[in-house]
């Protein structure tokens, strides 16, 4: 089995852990915990919203599909909203979110999580960013903007 093929689909991930959520209702789920998987098995990057072929790059400010020449100024949202969603609404750090959504430098990611408005906690390296207060709202929020 290659790597590539180890990597799940997140869209298939939510999608149970949605079902289970309406079933259950509990606060939250530990979706890796749940099903006994790592992050680094997580296909990460920010997919294409419309052929889904490849995590998207960034260029000048926006997100650019090299597939089907896409190009997107908040490809990201949803990509963000898995992170929180795999991350148990746990605050991440800058470099997690980086590593997440495939960008460039430290400064990027600052400035798009500066321009997300999420809430803050600690200060400096130990800064960390917590889902917005309308999370639901974010998580469903569907690329239909671009
Ligand atoms: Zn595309």
């Amino acid at each position: 089995m290659s790597y590539k093929e180890k990597q799940l689909d997140i869209k298939t991930l939510k999608k149970v852990s949605k079902s289970i959520l309406k079933e259950h209702t509990p606060e939250s789920i530990d979706i890796l915990k749940f099903y006994k998987i790592s992050m680094d098995e997580i296909l990460t990057g920010v997919l294409c919203p419309v052929c889904i072929a490849k995590p998207m790059e960034r260029r000048d400010g926006s997100w650019l599909c090299e597939a089907c020449r896409l190009l997107s100024s908040n490809a990201h949202f949803k990509t963000v909203a898995d992170l929180f969603l795999l991350n148990n609404g746990v605050p991440v750090f800058n470099k997690q979110f980086r590593e997440f959504l495939h960008l460039p430098s430290p400064h990027i990611s600052r400035r798009i999580l500066e321009s997300l408005n999420l809430p803050q906690t600690g200060t400096g390296k130990g800064r960390r960013y917590l889902p917005p207060p309308s999370y639901q709202d974010f998580a469903e929020l569907d690329i239909q903007l671009y």
